[in-house]
């Protein structure tokens, strides 16, 4: 009860994006195996939510390996200063557009893009007043849950199926071979409790995005993370599984930032085994089994993709 109290704790903090909690004094694990092209020239990498917890260090890594030329998209210029300051970048390393304005991506799409990585996602933010009902009820012994809100436009509807479908759609035709699209656990269950974050059904709509790119002819890798974390990567042993099994039949369903940003990042580097597949992601504790080192192996091994059998528009209109 008390580990999954923990990783409740761990989720909400990594959902309301609290400062300063659990991250001080850590690594970024960045330790990305270099992959020459062998063409000589560079392969053209864009990050979209290249500011958020996990894009930076997908962008991190990816800065790190040669055979890239990576550019990190951010919502806002102020957004681009302050990333391109917070990480020592260069100017035009970090460019900004609002995933939700089609000419905005057209235009930092337009000068080159070979494959997509996209870790944009719909914020929620915490209703203070809801925190004071769940310290109130935790004097008398009881739980209660702090509720969220979305700001306006800004609903899973708008920013994790329009947006991710306007990623999708405007890199194809800017010639994209590969797009890789960070999404999370949980998408089965139409009642899984992010669904009912700010009435956003955040798992329904991430969902339809994810249709859409495996209906879009271009070469997919769809990473459903577990409860994301901000420890150290490389130090846990990586487990791939499909269909929230990781939910129902792994008592952790946790991961590190840093381990889904390395998933994400061989998924880059291999297409060749990591094209067209859908899986979810989650590790074991720390100090249980290895650390994963063989990300080739890891998505070899695992010999089925997602189903999607759930009929997202039929769920969202029962549940809308
Ligand atoms: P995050 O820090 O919340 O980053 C999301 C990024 O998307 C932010 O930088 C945000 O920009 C950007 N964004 C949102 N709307 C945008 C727009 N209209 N235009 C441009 N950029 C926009 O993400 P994370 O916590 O690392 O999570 C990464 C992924 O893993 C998400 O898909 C998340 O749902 C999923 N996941 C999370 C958990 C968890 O425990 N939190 C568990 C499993 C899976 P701003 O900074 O400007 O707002």
């Amino acid at each position: 009860e008390s580990e999954r109290e923990k990783e409740l704790l761990e989720m909400f903090v990594s959902v309301v994006g609290l400062k300063g909690v659990g991250v001080a004094g850590q690594k970024n694990g960045l330790n990305s195996a270099v992959l020459m092209n062998g063409s000589g020239s560079k392969t053209r990498v864009v990050v979209t939510g290249a500011a958020g917890k996990t894009g930076r260090l997908i962008l991190q890594k990816l800065m790190t390996n040669d055979s890239y030329a990576v550019t990190g998209v951010v919502r806002s210029q102020d957004s681009a200063m302050k990333l391109v300051k917070e990480l020592n970048l260069q100017q035009d390393a970090i460019v900004a557009a609002d995933i939700l304005d089609k000419q905005a991506l057209n235009s930092v799409l337009s000068k080159g893009i070979d494959t997509l990585v996209i870790a944009t996602s719909a914020v929620p933010k915490i209703d203070y007043f809801s925190l004071v009902k769940v310290f109130v009820s935790k004097i008398f012994g009881k739980t209660a849950r702090p509720s969220f809100t979305f700001k306006e436009n800004q609903m899973p509807r708008e920013v994790d199926y329009i947006g991710q479908k306007q990623q999708i759609e405007v890199a194809k035709e800017q010639g994209c071979k590969h797009v890789v699209q960070l999404g999370s656990m949980g998408g089965t269950d139409p009642n899984n409790f992010l669904n009912t974050i700010g009435n956003g059904n955040i798992l329904l709509w991430k969902r339809k995005a994810e249709q859409f790119l495996m209906d879009s002819g271009v070469l997919y890798t769809i990473v459903h993370a577990g409860g994301l974390q901000d420890s150290p990567g490389g130090e846990r042993e990586v487990l791939l599984n499909v269909d929230d099994r990781i939910l129902s039949e792994n008592k952790n369903r946790a991961i590190s930032r840093a381990d889904v940003a390395e998933v994400c990042v061989q998924a880059v580097m291999n297409p060749d085994v990591y094209g067209n597949r859908v899986f979810d992601v989650a590790s074991r504790p720390k100090g249980e089994g290895k650390p994963t080192t063989d990300y080739v192996k890891l998505i070899v091994d695992l010999k089925e993709n997602c189903n999607y059998n759930l009929d997202v528009d039929k769920t969202i209109a029962q549940l809308e």
